[in-house]
């Protein structure tokens, strides 16, 4: 089943009178539980994509529902409520609290969430449960990102949208990156769309979406995907 479905999604930008075209007429399904990876060269559409499915930007033209809801009509207020109830995001650099430990800085979401869970239990699942009580700057960057992640699961979002949540990351450290979203993905259910260039994830994505040119190119479905231990 689709949680999201565009049709002719596009996002125009204006600076000065130059017009990009950064999404030009997407049609495209996310599927509950399943996790997407989007590749393509930088430039392609990935981000502007997230943003609209998110809520954190509007299409120039185009549908985009959620769960058969429009997002392009929501007024600013319901789509607010929207991303704050429905939506985790992670984006490349982890953007934490310094002055919070990694238990506050997840207890900043969970404490106005509707039916969170406990930080702790969050962290547990990206195993940063030994962490709790260091500050962000005590930790490295794939347990900071580690944090933004739990950050993002602990008000039980329907869907996580991630941009480059491995950017930032030495190759070794974006792995047990991914590993996490993956048991995330696998054992919450949470549908999952990650932008990455980390080859790696090709083998544990069911659908990798490649954009070119504000267009998605190629949808892969993987049948070889490897279930992770
Ligand atoms: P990707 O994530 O694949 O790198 P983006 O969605 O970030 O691609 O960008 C798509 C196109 O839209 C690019 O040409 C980019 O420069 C342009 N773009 C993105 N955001 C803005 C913005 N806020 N203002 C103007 N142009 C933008
Ligand atoms: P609200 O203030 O109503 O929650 P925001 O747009 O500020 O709406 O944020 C919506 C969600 O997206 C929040 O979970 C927020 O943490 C996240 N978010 C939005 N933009 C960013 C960003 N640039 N960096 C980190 N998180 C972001």
């Amino acid at each position: 089943e689709a949680v999201f479905t565009t049709r002719n999604l596009t996002k125009i930008y204006l600076t000065g009178d130059v017009e990009v075209r950064a999404l030009n007429g997407v049609d495209s399904e996310l599927y509950g539980g399943e996790l997407a990876v989007l590749l393509g060269p930088s430039g392609s559409g990935k981000s502007t994509f997230l943003n609209i499915v998110g809520g954190l930007d509007r299409p120039t033209s185009g549908q985009v529902t959620f769960r058969d809801q429009d997002l392009a009509t929501l007024s600013d207020g319901k789509l607010t409520l929207y991303r704050r109830n429905h939506v985790g995001f992670v984006f490349q650099f982890y953007n934490l609290i310094p002055s919070l430990t990694a238990w506050e800085n997840v207890a900043l979401v969970t404490e106005v969430a509707d039916n969170p869970m406990p930080p702790e239990e969050a962290l547990a699942m990206v195993d940063m449960e030994k962490r709790m009580t260091h500050f962000p700057a005590q930790l490295s960057g794939g347990e900071q990102q580690r944090v933004a992640i739990a950050r993002a699961i602990a008000k039980r979002p329907e869907v996580l949208l991630c941009d480059e949540p491995t950017g930032a990351l030495d190759s070794k450290t974006g792995v047990i990156v991914l590993e996490a979203l993956t048991r995330i993905n696998r054992e919450l259910g949470t549908t999952t769309a990650i932008i990455t260039h980390n080859a790696a994830i090709r083998n544990i994505a069911h659908r990798v979406i490649s954009f070119i040119d504000g267009k998605i190119a190629e949808v892969q479905v993987n049948d070889q995907r490897i279930e992770p231990s």
